[in-house]
């Protein structure tokens, strides 16, 4: 009998906590958040005025889950994220600490012909159109979850570029390089990530080549350069089946399969987030 108080005090705080994958997280990553309520609506998170839904597990029970991906450009810090739900037709707040850790990616040169860098008027309104359509899409979250297995690499290859790196072009820093670049020969084939349907099947300036797929829930995964696409956009596409061929097509310098990922919007490492969603029973 006295071992027994004890035990059921741990369940019943157990219950209440909320778990975070983890409380220092590198800028551009992504932490995952979920507890454990009955009877409870309506439950929400705020990151530094980002507003995110949480969605109902379908594996545990009275389990509600949220991703919170990181800006490349959030600044070092000690934050909080916000949780509210309503119980018992009260709204209810929790605060979760989250720091802000630097990823300290590396920077690197690239020297690309300058008729690539100053593009012309047409270049400029296609690209223009390109990134608005992606955007668009890639801000969409959709409620379905369509895949319930772990998440693979398109392919198994060494990786000869990091999510990350700072790019300074012809020595002007323009951006970071926002996917991981697997080593490919033209034509080899790329696997889907997982289970999804294709939003993206198109030729595109920078990108070539391109399919991205919509996995449900704000994540999407992207393949670009490709020299062949096997789907079209509102395809639905099995883990592990040939999207297309690898290939070096858009902005690059030799053929490779750059890969990449976007939760809510926001360009996050995918590696790190496969690793995230795989280790996760949420999902
Ligand atoms: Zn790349």
């Amino acid at each position: 009998m006295k071992k027994i108080i004890p035990i059921i005090l741990l369940l019943i705080i157990g219950l209440n906590a909320i778990n975070i994958s983890s409380q220092k997280v590198k800028n551009a990553n992504t932490v995952l958040v979920s507890f454990q309520k009955k009877d409870i609506s309506n439950p929400k998170l705020t990151f530094n005025k980002q507003h995110i839904n949480f969605f109902k597990s379908n594996k545990k029970e009275d389990t509600y889950y949220a991703l919170v991906p990181i800006s490349y450009y959030e600044k070092v810090a000690k934050h909080k994220i916000i949780i509210s739900y309503i119980k018992d037709g009260k709204k209810i707040f929790k605060g979760v600490p989250l720091e802000i850790i630097d990823g300290k990616y590396k920077s690197e040169v690239i020297n690309v012909p300058k008729g690539k860098v100053s593009l012309s008027q047409k270049d400029k309104l296609r690209t223009k159109k390109e990134y608005s359509n992606a955007i668009k899409i890639y801000n969409t979250i959709n409620k379905e979850l369509y895949f319930d297995e772990k998440f693979i690499y398109p392919l198994a290859t060494k990786i000869t570029s990091d999510f990350g790196k700072k790019r300074v072009y012809n020595g002007i820093f323009k951006s970071y390089h926002s996917g991981t670049d697997f080593k490919a020969a033209v034509g080899t084939p790329i696997k889907a990530s997982n289970n999804g349907i294709v939003v993206i099947s198109g030729n595109r300036f920078y990108a070539g080549n391109s399919i991205v797929i919509d996995h449900g829930q704000g994540i999407y995964s992207c393949y670009f350069h490709l020299s062949k696409m096997n789907y079209k956009t509102g395809d639905f596409v099995k883990k592990g089946e040939i999207v297309g061929l690898s290939g070096s097509t858009g902005r690059v310098t030799g053929p490779h399969l750059h890969f990449s990922f976007r939760v809510h919007g926001m360009q996050v490492d995918p590696l790190q987030l496969i690793n995230l969603l795989n280790n996760y029973t949420v999902y």
